[in-house]
C-alpha cells in the first residue's frame, strides 16, 4: 500500500530530511585520511540528538549504528568500525537517515577522501547527475520506470552499471514503504506516480560489473569484482510539475567548497 502524503506531512517530512542534509554537512567538515568510520558515526549521532531528532538507522533491521559508511568497493550498508580509517585516496558512501517528529528522513552522499583518480571522480560525478536525471521524471502522472530508466540509461551511456539488488522506496512513517524505486526499468513501466507520494532515490553505480555481495558481516554489500561504486540519495516528493527535493546538499556543498 502507497500512503500518500498531505502537505503538512510533507512539511514534517522536509524538516527531517533537512536535518539529514545538515548532518551530511558535519560529515564533509570531518571526512579526512586519518579518521576512523565509528569516528564520524559517533560525531552523526551527537549532532542528530543535539537536534531533537533520533538516528533512524540505529536499530533498524538489527542495524548497529547512526550511518551506513560504505568505503571503495563497499556498495551500501557498510558498519562504522573503530579500526576503519579513510586513507587518501577513497571514496566514501554515507547514508544517514533520522527519524523526527515520526517521520522519516533519508539521504546519502559519496564524498573523496583527499585526491581521488579522476577515473573514479568521475564515476561519483556521473551517480550524482544520474540522481537528478531520475528526479527529473519524479512526476505525477509520469511512472516508476521512467525513474530507472533515466537513471540507467544515463550510468550505462557512461559506461557504468547499476546495482539490482537494492532499490530506492517510499519514505514516511516508515523509512521502507512502497513503492520500490529500481534504478533501472523501462519507460512508462510500473506504478504510476501521484502527487504527495514521497520516495528516496538512490541509484547505486558500478565503475566495473553490476555484481554484488554481501560480506560475511551480514550487512556490507560489496561489488563482486572488486572496483569502486557511488552512492547518492535524496528523498523527494512527487508534485504535479516536478519533483520538490525534501533533503539537501546544499550543506555538504557549501563545505566542500571550503576546501
Ligand atoms: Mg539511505
Ligand atoms: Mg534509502
Amino acid at each position: 500500500m502507497i500512503f500518500l502524503k498531505n502537505a503538512e506531512e510533507i512539511e514534517l517530512l522536509r524538516e527531517s530530511n533537512l536535518l539529514v542534509g545538515k548532518t551530511l554537512g558535519e560529515m564533509a567538515k570531518h571526512i579526512r585520511p586519518g579518521i576512523s568510520t565509528l569516528e564520524l558515526d559517533r560525531i552523526a549521532e551527537e549532532f542528530i540528538r543535539d537536534h531533537g531528532a533520533v538516528p533512524g538507522f540505529l536499530g533498524y533491521g538489527g542495524f548497529p549504528n547512526t550511518l551506513c559508511i560504505s568505503v571503495n568497493d563497499a556498495v551500501v550498508h557498510g558498519i562504522p568500525a573503530a579500526d576503519c580509517f579513510l586513507k587518501e585516496g577513497d571514496v566514501v558512501s554515507i547514508d544517514c537517515g533520522t527519524l523526527m517528529n515520526g517521520y522519516y528522513g533519508d539521504s546519502a552522499y559519496t564524498f573523496e577522501v583527499g585526491e581521488v583518480k579522476e577515473e573514479v571522480r568521475k564515476l561519483l560525478r556521473v551517480t550524482k547527475e544520474a540522481l537528478y536525471k531520475g528526479i527529473e521524471k519524479a512526476v505525477a502522472g509520469l511512472r516508476i520506470g521512467d525513474i530507472g530508466y533515466a537513471v540507467q540509461s544515463y550510468c550505462e551511456e557512461n559506461g557504468y552499471s547499476v546495482v539490482r539488488e537494492l532499490v530506492g522506496h517510499g519514505v514516511g512513517r516508515d523509512m521502507h514503504e512502497e513503492p520500490q524505486v529500481p534504478n533501472y526499468g523501462r519507460r512508462g513501466q510500473g506504478v504510476k506516480l501521484a502527487e504527495g507520494m514521497v520516495i528516496a532515490i538512490e541509484p547505486m553505480i558500478n565503475l566495473g560489473k553490476r555484481y554484488v555481495f554481501q560480506d560475511s558481516d551480514g550487512w556490507t554489500v560489496r561489488t563482486r569484482d572488486g572496483m569502486p561504486s557511488a552512492h547518492f540519495e535524496h528523498t523527494v516528493a512527487v508534485g504535479k510539475h516536478g519533483a520538490d527535493i525534501l533533503s539537501s546538499f546544499e550543506f555538504v556543498e557549501k563545505e566542500l567548497s571550503r576546501l
